[in-house]
This record gives C-alpha cells, structure tokens and sequence, in this order.
C-alpha cells in the first residue's frame, strides 16, 4: 500500500504531467505566433495565450494543490533523487506565486502589451517618453513583489532569485568586479590589432543559399532534426519531447550563422534533456538561465569563432555564398572576433559584451536597492555607459531604450547572461582537458556533445548552477577562464 506521502507525490505528478501538455500548448502558440501568424490576429492570440497562462496559474496555486505540497517535503526522499529535485522546485515556486495576490498579477500582465507598443512608439522617435509612464509603474509593482517575497540582504536579490537560486548580486558583483578589472585593459590591448578591412556584414548573398547554409550547419553539428525558421528576433523553444525549434535572421551573413549557433546551442541542450522520461516534472527542465545561455555561447563563441572551426566550414560556407572568397580565411576570423566599443548590446563582440551586462546589473540595482526616480534612470544610463565606453549614447535608442526586458518586466534576467559567457569558457576549458577539440576541424561534433550531454543535459534541474559548475569544473563559477581563453584566442588572430 502506497503511504500517504507517496499517494500525494504521485497526485502531484499527475497534476504536473498535465500542466506540462499545458506548458507545450503555449510554446507552441507562441511560436506560431512570432513564425507565422498574421500579426492581425494578435489580439485573439494574445486572449488564447492568456486563457493557458491563467489556467497554468490558478492550479499552481489552488488550495488543493498548496494542501498536497505542504503535506510532502524533499527531506523524506534521498537528496539529488528525483523525487527531491521535484519537491525541492514544486515547493520553490509555489512559496513564490503565492506571496503575490492574483490581483497584482493580472494588473502587471495587463500594462505589459501596452508598454511594449509605447516601447515600439519610442524606439522609433528615439525618446524615451510614452514607455515612462508604464516603466514607472511596472518599477512600483516590482518593487511591491520584492517586499511580499522579502529578501536578506538588498531588495535586487528578490527579483535576481526568480532567476537564479543560490547567486546573490552580493556574489554576483564579486564575480563581475573581477571580470571588468581584466576586461578593460584586454580591449585596450587588442582593439585595434582586431581591426579588419572587410566587414562580413558587407558581403552580398542569396537569402535561400544563407538559409541552406544555416540548415547544413545545424544538421551537420548536431544531427537531430531541428527546425529553422527566419524570425526577426532569434529564439529557441522546445514544444514537446523531440520537437526543438530554432530561427535566426538573415539581415547578414554574420548575425544568420551567429544567430543559428546561438538558438542552435539551446535547442541541442532542451533536445537531450530527459523530458521524455519525466515529462512536466522539474527535475526534467534545464538546470537555469545562466547554464542553458552558457550551452548557446559554447557553440556560438567558443566553438563558432574558433579557427579551428572555420578550418573546416570555410570552405563549405563558399559553396554557398561564393563572394566570401574574397575574405581570406585568416581575415574572416578576425572579422568575426573584432573588438568594437559600439552602444547596442545585441551588437556586441565577444570581449565587449559583458560590459553591456556588468553596466545594466549596476543599473538594475540602483533601481531597486536606492529607490532613484523613473525620470533619473535615462541620465544614470548615459552616464554609466560613458564610464564604461568613453562617450555618450547619441540617443535614447542607443541608450535605455534599446532593450526590451525592461518594457516586459524582466528584472534580474541579464546577469544571467554575462554568467552563461563565464561559465561556458570554464565548461570548455574542461572539456579540452577530456576531449580532442581538433575533431572540430573535421567538422565532428559528436564527442563534445556527448560530453556535454553526460555532465549537463541529462542532468536536468538536479544541481544547481553552481553545484552543476563545481561538479565538473571542480570550482565554482571564476571569470578567469574566461579571460584566459579571450586572451590566448586574442593573442592568435
Ligand atoms: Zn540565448
């Protein structure tokens, strides 16, 4: 006979494997939505989107189900077993929503599609001006979520936490102050030995050739079946066990293939992750956003920009866009890892994409922990990114206007970000430690995705990101990896 506590962790299951079809109904409108859907249906897709999202809520949070969660805990169940990496999240996320009234809920869903479209309004007129008014009070309504959730050491933390459990912006700047004292003097240094003449998003191809190319690239690395779509902005989404999707841009050679890798990285990690085995469960999602961006940058940096990579596909890439012969292989490497101090963060380098992100962590800090005022956010832009750059933002489209978390209320997302770059090189320096990396200038991929596969795919949500760090670098997370690799690739092109 199963004892009560079982009884109700099988119920829970149930329930999650059930809002799990649930999860993949979304998925899928929402990339139906952004592939192929008439942009004039998006009032009804939006009222669908929001039917399954209350759905999804209202369970999470019914009395029933708080009844079942309280009645179990993860110290009954071996530590790292299923059962209490399930637990151990059901428990996490339902303290979490239920701190929050319904109420304030649905009045931050209802600001966001209008402060997205004053964002739209703004970027275009290049004001920072019908965006602050929803800004403001998408800041307020956070700020209310930070003290029902509570925090321990600064208010940030509470939003940084919906992210990342076991980093504190404590840490995180530790981590962050180390990396911008190397950082800085490594741009000086290099900057202007990776100036190129030829500029790759100057070459001129045949849209369906790029996107043939692209298609190859993702067969050719992973050999799954991945669909590749063209999107504006890139994304990857897994709908259901074994349907992983990607889509890149083909507005230039450099950000389609880039674009490709990146989405191309996420979809190789959500393919083998063990939802098949443990559908809706936890344990069977990726381990955070810091490790799955880590996965997306090891394919779009460490092994996309390497020589050693070109080495092979070079030559393949001519097959398809003829005109790149005219960039010798030694120059189009160094196009691709060129240091530009540019203001648009999605446009950044390599070495100086973590200053985007150290400068927004700051920023988004100050917001929280000082309380400063909506109308003093643009100038406290302009002038960090002077600190950090050496000149000013010609507009507010290069400044805050430029992202679009902020307009969708995600605070706390971007350290996640500069996190995945740091932990990608220490993933990788390990790696070259176990695994031939020259088997990439043969074009073969298997090995390192079965390593990968074996330390953090088929993992799931079990360790944390930085247990999950630490179990295969044998430290925690150091941006001095990071910073030996950018250094050595560097010093060689
Ligand atoms: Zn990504």
């Amino acid at each position: 006979m199963l004892s009560l506590k079982n009884k109700n962790y099988k119920k829970l299951l149930k329930l999650n494997e059930k809002l799990g079809h649930y999860e993949s109904i979304l998925s899928l409108l929402y990339w139906d939505d952004r592939v192929c859907m008439n942009p004039k249906a998006a009032k009804y897709r939006g009222q669908q989107i929001a039917i399954i999202t209350e759905y999804i809520h209202k369970q999470k949070t019914s009395k029933n189900y708080g009844k079942l969660i309280e009645s179990i805990s993860p110290e009954e169940y071996e530590k790292y077993s299923p059962e209490w990496v399930n637990i151990k999240w059901w428990k996490f996320e339902y303290e979490r929503n239920i701190k929050i009234p319904p109420k304030l809920i649905t009045k931050l869903s209802q600001l966001i599609p209008s402060s997205l479209q004053a964002w739209e309004q703004d970027k275009k007129e290049k004001k920072f001006k019908h965006l602050l008014p929803f800004l403001k009070k998408i800041i307020e309504i956070n700020r209310e979520m930070i003290e029902k959730w509570g925090y321990e050491e600064e208010p940030y933390e509470a939003l940084v936490k919906g992210y990342e459990i076991d980093i504190n912006p404590k840490q995180i700047e530790k981590i962050f102050t180390k990396l911008k004292e190397k950082l800085i003097p490594l741009i000086k240094k290099y900057k202007d030995k990776t100036e190129t003449k030829t500029n790759l998003k100057n070459i001129k191809f045949e849209k369906e050739k790029l996107e043939q190319f692209c298609k190859y690239l993702v067969k050719k690395i992973s050999n799954l079946d991945i669909r590749l779509d063209p999107t504006s902005h890139p994304f990857a989404t897994a709908i259901s066990p074994f349907d992983v999707r990607i889509t890149t841009r083909y507005t230039n050679i450099e950000s389609a293939i880039f674009g490709t890798l990146h989405e191309l990285g996420h979809a190789i990690y959500d393919y083998y992750l063990p939802t098949d085995k443990y559908f809706g469960q936890p344990v069977s999602s990726s381990a955070s956003l810091s490790i799955h961006e880590s996965q997306s940058r090891f394919f779009e940096n460490l092994i996309g920009r390497s020589l050693n990579f070109w080495n092979y596909f070079y030559d393949e890439l001519i097959k398809y866009i003829p005109e790149v012969k005219k960039i010798k292989l030694e120059e189009f490497v160094k196009s691709i890892n060129r240091i530009e101090l540019q203001p648009i963060r999605t446009e950044a380098d390599e070495t100086t994409y973590n200053l985007h992100i150290i400068m927004r962590f700051n920023i988004e800090r100050e917001i929280f922990n000082k309380n400063i005022k909506i109308q003093e956010i643009p100038e406290l832009w302009n002038e960090t990114f002077k600190e950090y750059f050496g000149y000013y933002p010609k507009d507010d489209s290069e400044g805050i206007l430029q992202d679009i978390h902020w307009a969708e209320s995600l605070f706390g997302y971007f350290p996640t970000y500069t996190l995945g770059n740091l932990i990608a090189a220490q993933i990788y320096n390990t790696l070259q430690n176990n695994i031939k990396t020259e088997e990439i200038e043969k074009g073969k991929f298997e090995n390192i995705i079965n390593f990968l596969k074996e330390n953090i795919y088929l993992k799931g949500k079990t360790y944390t990101t930085q247990e999950l760090v630490e179990k295969i670098t044998n430290e925690k997370i150091n941006p001095d990896h990071f910073i030996k690799y950018l250094e050595k690739k560097l010093q060689n092109i």
